[in-house]
């Protein structure tokens, strides 16, 4: 079969690869929808991010879903022919996290399309992969495969709505408004946000904001007092959903936050320096939020039937010999909001 795999920054090829039959517990699946995420590009063009760097070719790719080609021992819920949604995440099941029900802080995650773990774990861009039956979901018939393959995006922004609490009724503020940032915005709609803004410093994702719902799309580069309404009394925003990693739209949010407000972290910044003394007097509530678990089949769950409309955000298909192209469309935000290889 063949793969995408990145060689190294700019090397991306078209590589033959090796395949597997699924063994008893196992299931092999025939993609069909590959979607490019941040952390592809981050590969794609600087060979990996922060620390994290590519020691070996390796498959890219871990928003994906397809048709069950062949079913294991023993993975009797599975038959051929199924339309699933494979989730990339492997959690080990028996360490102390594990145990607990904290799978995505797993001490052996298995992730598909990461060099965090040397050898890396093999991503999904490829013809076929073979996985444990526990990675993957069947999908409503109402489903497509290309929204089936947008359920691991949706289910970061589910676990980072599971760390914010309730949006009922809530005024939501989302920093950034590449994938995660737009299906946040799907998210606290779904969620009864009373009032959704959204910031970034292009206008193209801004005016998708708006088709998808947000109350208000602000670019900050070209107004950067454009929140200044929001800054009434010691702030007005009940929830920041910072999905930027940009310090500077960190920074600018904590001004426009009420007193205990919460603020979620998606974005992955690196190092940043905060005016602590904001956080502290206005009693605001920074979290993090890493991956996702038990969000998988609720993603696939909610798009079923019809509660989150994913499709919106799919603006390309290109077939997988043309990654290369795929993977340049992919950024270019003017452009782009979710690209996806065919298979
Ligand atoms: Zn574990």
């Amino acid at each position: 079969m063949r793969a995408v795999v990145i060689h190294a920054p700019k090397d991306l090829r078209i590589d033959s690869f090796p395949d597997s039959a699924p063994a008893a517990g196992q299931v092999r699946v025939q993609i069909a929808n590959g979607g490019i995420c941040g952390s592809d590009l981050h590969y794609y063009h600087h060979g990996g991010f922060g620390t994290v760097r590519i020691q070996q070719p390796m498959a890219l790719g871990h928003e994906i879903a397809g048709v069950v080609a062949a079913v294991g021992a023993g993975a009797t819920e599975l038959a051929e022919g199924m339309r699933v949604a494979v989730n990339p995440s492997l959690p080990c099941g028996h360490c102390a996290y594990c145990r607990e029900g904290l799978r995505n802080q797993c001490l052996d995650m298995r992730f598909m399309g990461s060099a965090m773990c040397n050898p890396h774990v093999q991503g999904g861009f490829r013809e076929f992969v073979t996985v444990e039956a526990s990675q993957v979901v069947p999908i409503a018939p109402t489903l497509s495969l290309a929204e089936a393959a947008m359920a691991e995006p949706l289910s970061v922004c589910l676990h980072a709505a599971h760390q914010s609490g309730s949006l009922l009724g809530k005024r939501v503020l989302v920093t950034g408004c590449g994938p995660i940032g737009a299906l946040s915005v799907l998210v606290a709609r779904y969620g009864g946000a009373a009032e959704i803004v959204v910031t970034d410093i292009a206008d193209a994702p801004l005016a998708f904001a708006k088709k998808l719902g947000a109350s208000h799309a602000l670019n900050v580069a070209h107004e950067p007092a454009a929140l200044e309404p929001w800054r009434a009394g010691k702030g007005t925003f009940d929830v920041l959903f910072e999905a930027s990693g940009n310090q500077a739209a960190l920074r600018s949010a904590l001004d426009v936050m009420r007193p205990g407000g919460v603020i979620v972290q998606l974005g992955l910044g690196g190092e940043m320096t905060l005016p602590l003394n904001t956080l502290v007097t206005k009693e605001l509530q920074l979290r993090g939020t890493f991956r996702f678990d038990r969000e998988f089949a609720l993603a696939l769950k909610l798009m079923g039937e019809g509660l989150i409309d994913v499709k919106p955000l799919i603006t390309a298909s290109l077939p997988f010999e043309q990654a290369v192209a795929a993977f340049e469309l992919a950024s270019d935000r003017a452009q782009s909001m979710k690209v996806q290889l065919t298979f």
